[in-house]
């Protein structure tokens, strides 16, 4: 057993699991975060979920929060999506060639993302954001990419140092394995700061192929750009001929129907634009599927047209075709709506429990997407350093205080909470009464 794992009686069959995963699988985990290391205790195994339920094998239900990291957007085994996958699967799990739908879930996703006019299907959001950077290098014939501190783009060499999510939760500024010299080709700067930009352009300019940043920044809580600095950074790339890739991997089509773009681009000049965005979570719905889209021009760089290289045995499986698309059709205005409900609803609940409770907490809010930051934040913060002094302790209480009265949060305090469109009255209240009880835990 993990040395501060804190037993839960009601967790035995998830705590006899995780032993029999840590003699077979590193940590016992097949991602880091889910070994529940910076809040400890047992993490749960999983058997089930509906709606914006999940069970764990212990037979307890939650109301989740998690939602697969983000896939979920319409809640656990939707049935449209349940059927489109089950009916693909029984035509055949994946052929190695095109199937008809691909083109269709392109379609669907130029249809909400203007800016994107050609489309390729990759299996996970790392893979995304990887092949965003080569078409970037192969376009400029440049080799630096700047990326913000806090800001996640996946486990790909290049993109790990000071990364938020897993990275942040377990306090590593980085990986080891990853040469000196794949990281010297990634400028890390301090997010929202134009200043900093400024100076690595007028140091670097002619060297740097893209800047990647997260639309809103969402793995080291909820962290909105700042008004103006997206369109600046799209503005200083573009004046020093690098391109700009926006991960909408966790924001595109959960922050908004056009993600978190859709929501920034009308505060933006007209023509002001990314070059290159790359999607996954949702995109997938629930389903190993992600993409990256941009101009023709550059997408056109792939191979077969062009000289960057990119494939997958898995690419555009056709299952993950099916859940993605389905997920896609059902995500309506209704559907944004009762996200967007969700999160007032609960955003105004955790405000005033933990208000009540006197602990100090900061609610960062993008869209429908919002995170709970516990500590003294007086300001909006701007960056990663800010973020990272958070009191952890009192979000470690707070999780398991929610977990024990059935609400599955994610466990870490650098994470969004993630609704569902499935999020009911029902649901949502029983989160709602939980949270007193949880604020005065973190309280001490
Ligand atoms: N980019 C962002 C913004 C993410 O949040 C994530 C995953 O959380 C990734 C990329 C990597 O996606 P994946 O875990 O599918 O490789």
């Amino acid at each position: 057993m993990h040395a501060h794992q804190i037993p839960h009686p009601e967790a035995a069959a998830s705590a006899a699991l995780s032993e029999r995963a840590a003699r077979v699988i590193p940590g016992g985990v097949n991602s880091p975060v889910r070994a529940y290391g910076s809040v400890g205790g047992t993490p749960r195994f999983l058997v089930s979920g509906s709606g914006p339920y999940v069970t764990d094998v212990d037979g307890n239900e939650y109301v989740d929060l998690v939602a697969s990291w983000g896939p979920a957007l319409l809640g656990h085994a939707h049935p449209a999506v349940v059927d489109a996958v089950q009916q693909t699967a029984a035509r055949g799990l994946g052929f190695g060639a095109s199937v008809p739908q691909e083109a269709e879930l392109a379609e669907e996703i130029i249809a909400r993302m203007p800016v994107v006019e050609r489309v390729r299907l990759v299996s996970t959001g790392t893979e995304a954001t990887m092949t965003a950077i080569r078409i970037a290098r192969g376009a400029t014939g440049r080799p630096l990419v700047i990326k913000f501190a806090g800001h996640y783009h996946g486990h790909s060499d290049g993109l790990l140092a000071e990364a938020g999510s897993g990275l942040a939760t377990l306090a590593m500024p980085g990986s080891a394995g990853v040469t000196a010299e794949t990281a010297a080709q990634t400028l890390v700067l301090p997010y929202n700061d134009l200043d900093a930009l400024e100076a690595a352009f007028a140091e670097h300019g002619d060297r740097i192929a893209a800047v990647i940043a997260e639309s809103a920044a969402a793995n080291m809580g909820v962290l909105p750009p700042m008004p103006g600095f997206t369109e600046a950074m799209i503005r200083l790339a573009h004046a020093h001929g690098a391109l700009v890739i926006l991960d909408e991997v966790l924001t595109g089509f959960r922050a908004g129907p056009s993600g978190f773009w859709g929501i920034e681009q009308d505060r933006v000049a007209a023509g002001v634009t990314p070059d290159l965005l790359t999607f996954g979570k949702v995109v997938g719905g629930g389903l190993p599927l992600a993409a990256l889209g941009g101009r023709a021009e550059l997408m056109e760089l792939l191979a077969p047209l062009g000289p960057v290289y990119q494939a997958g045995t898995l690419s555009g499986n056709p299952l993950a075709v099916a859940a993605g698309l389905t997920t896609l059709q059902h995500a309506d205005a209704a559907a944004y709506a009762r996200l967007s409900h969700a999160a007032d609803v609960l955003t105004g609940a955790v405000t005033a429990a933990l208000a009540d409770a006197g602990v100090p907490h900061r609610v960062q809010r993008a869209g429908t997407l919002f995170s709970v930051l516990f500590g003294e934040f007086p300001d909006a913060p701007r960056g990663y350093a800010e973020v990272q002094g958070q009191n952890v302790a009192a979000h470690r209480a707070f999780f398991h205080a929610m977990l024990e009265q059935g609400v599955n949060l994610p466990p870490s305090a650098f994470e969004a909470w993630f609704v569902t469109a499935a999020h009911d009255d029902a649901a949502l209240a029983r989160v709602v009464d939980a949270l007193p009880g949880a604020a005065r835990a973190a309280a001490g």
